[in-house]
């Protein structure tokens, strides 16, 4: 069940189940992978974890069992905190020459002591499955489809395509203007083809009147990391609204001592829009099966003896 409206009230939006679409996502993963066994290539996703923070381990553990599940190969590299540069550039390294492993992705963030641009820019476009390399943002861009769009947005854009969302020539206006969210999701929102053909508006925190932009949007994109900044007065009646944000408020009845809130204030928008994802269970569950779906993508044209550059930019 994609867009559950059954469980809206009268007036209230629909529900976009992203924990319902992640799984179908996951099976059509397991599907391909086995397909690619057949073949002789069993895809491989490495993930480099350096230092200790909570969050990233919860986070690189649930990688590797969503690999597991779905039949991929998995692998996962512990680096302390105070890893050097170079042993974390050399792990890359044997990674982009290793057969078995097809994406590889580096936890961020990463201790200060490192670079992260230097880090992404070593990964081979070719197995970059974050798609955070210059060489994949230029393809995204150019609108080429054999390189990786970053897993969030790509998540998003297929949560709106099945749940049969016209995106072509609707108003897509995106809250949020990172490299991770704000800006692919543009470029996704822009390309031709499925998914796509909307006209897009980005805005930022120098944005003059975003609410009067946020209120031509057939499809509202939050992404700016903060809690209910979205309020139904900034929502067009009938607008699909995705929420990206994920926010920790604070609340002392709450056995953690806190709850997460999305960008968007939930039950007022509710009212007013046509379709909206909840916070959690609405795009966070979209970002592992998107990985997944794009080490299959890297293990394919890899067996297909894709002209991807394989080499890194470093
Ligand atoms: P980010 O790098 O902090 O970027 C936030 C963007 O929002 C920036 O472009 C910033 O504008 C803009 N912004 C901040 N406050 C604003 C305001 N008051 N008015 C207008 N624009 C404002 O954040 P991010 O990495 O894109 O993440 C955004 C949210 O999505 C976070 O809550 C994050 O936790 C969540 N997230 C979820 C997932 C997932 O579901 N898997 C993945 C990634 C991120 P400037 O550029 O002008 O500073």
């Amino acid at each position: 069940m994609l867009a559950d409206r059954s469980q809206a009230p009268a007036a209230g939006a629909g529900l976009i189940d992203g924990a319902a679409v992640a799984r179908q996502i996951r099976e059509d993963v397991a599907r391909d992978t086995k397909a690619l066994v057949g073949r002789g290539v069993t895809p491989g996703l490495a993930v480099v974890l350096v230092g200790d923070d909570a969050a990233s381990a919860v986070y690189v553990r649930s990688k590797g069992k969503a690999c597991e599940e779905a039949g991929m190969h998995s692998v996962t590299i512990r680096l302390p905190a105070t890893a050097p540069r170079d042993e974390l550039l050399a792990h890359v390294d044997r990674l982009n020459a290793d057969p078995a492993i097809h994406g590889i992705l580096v936890q961020m963030p990463l201790p200060k002591h490192l670079d992260p641009d230097e880090v992404i820019r070593r990964i081979s476009p070719a197995k970059d499955v974050d798609g955070f390399h210059p060489v994949n943002v230029g393809k995204l861009s150019t609108g080429e489809r054999d390189g990786f769009a970053p897993c969030t947005p790509a998540g998003v854009q297929e949560l709106l395509v099945r749940s049969g969302v016209e995106t072509r020539g609707a108003e897509c206006v995106i809250l949020g203007r990172s490299n991770i969210v704000g800006k692919p999701m543009a470029a996704l929102m822009m390309r031709q083809g499925p998914g796509g053909d909307a006209t897009v508006t980005v805005c930022h925190s120098r944005t003059r009147d975003l609410a009067a932009h946020a209120r031509r949007a057939d499809i509202l994109i939050a992404a700016i990391g903060r809690a209910r900044f979205v309020t139904a007065d900034m929502i067009k009646p009938g607008a699909v609204v995705i929420d990206v944000g994920i926010n920790r408020v604070e609340d002392p009845s709450s056995p953690r001592g806190y709850v997460l809130a999305g960008d968007v204030d939930f039950e007022p928008v509710r009212r007013v829009a046509s379709l909206i994802t909840p916070v959690p269970g609405g795009v966070g569950p979209m970002t592992i099966a998107m990985l997944l779906q794009n080490t299959v993508k890297a293990a394919r044209l890899i067996a297909d003896g894709a002209p991807t550059a394989v080499r890194s930019l470093a």
